[in-house]
């Protein structure tokens, strides 16, 4: 399975972050994961991508090449595309991934992770998204997320979707027994 990883270009000012990024990327690799990824060398993304490389497994990096040309490129992937827009990148992020997991992370991160569980809920693709909560990172996000369902934007089952873990292990293993809903609109 290929995981594509959303998470911070910054490490966060808790060194818990750091951490837990390495652990999720140390128990991919074990498990036989492969990593996508936005292709930085920068704060959780790289830490994310060290961890999975030095693991012995793949990390394919996707990065606009306004981006690479800022030097925030990581140089030591498996394979890095370089496209020409944000829009071309999350595109071929999300054809590559067979499964979309939000690490703490800040707008980038939302942007990504929300796109992935809006066209899942659409049905353009049947693949799982999930949060990494660490250490309750997202509970106001999570809390906001039942909000919006009470308030009938979003329907039980499309909350119900999206994998929340606070562990790698029970994280992989719920996207591995995923079930996708019936797709809106059908
Ligand atoms: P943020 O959560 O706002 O730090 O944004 C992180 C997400 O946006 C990552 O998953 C990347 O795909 C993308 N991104 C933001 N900054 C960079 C960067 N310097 N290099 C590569 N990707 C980035």
């Amino acid at each position: 399975m290929k995981i594509a990883v959303f998470c911070g270009s910054s490490r966060g000012n808790d060194q818990r972050f750091a951490e837990a990024a390495e652990e999720f990327g140390n128990y991919m690799a074990s498990q036989g994961m492969d990593l996508v990824f936005g292709g930085g060398k920068v704060g959780l993304m790289g830490v994310v991508a060290d961890a999975v490389l030095a693991g012995g497994r793949e990390v394919y990096g996707v990065i606009p090449e306004s981006l690479r040309d800022r030097e925030l490129a990581h140089q030591g992937l498996t394979r890095l595309d370089v496209v020409a827009s944000m829009h071309e990148r999350k595109a071929l992020m999300a054809d590559m991934a067979d499964a979309f997991v939000a690490l703490p992370g800040g707008p980038g991160t939302m942007d990504e992770i929300f796109e992935a569980w809006t066209w899942g809920q659409l049905g353009y693709h049947n693949k799982p998204c999930a949060f990494y909560n660490v250490d309750g990172y997202y509970d106001e996000l999570l809390a906001f997320i039942r909000k919006m369902s009470g308030a009938g934007f979003l329907k039980p089952e499309y909350a119900a979707m999206v994998i929340v873990e606070q562990q790698p292990e029970a994280l992989i293993s719920a996207l591995e027994n995923y079930q996708p809903p019936a797709r809106k609109w059908s």
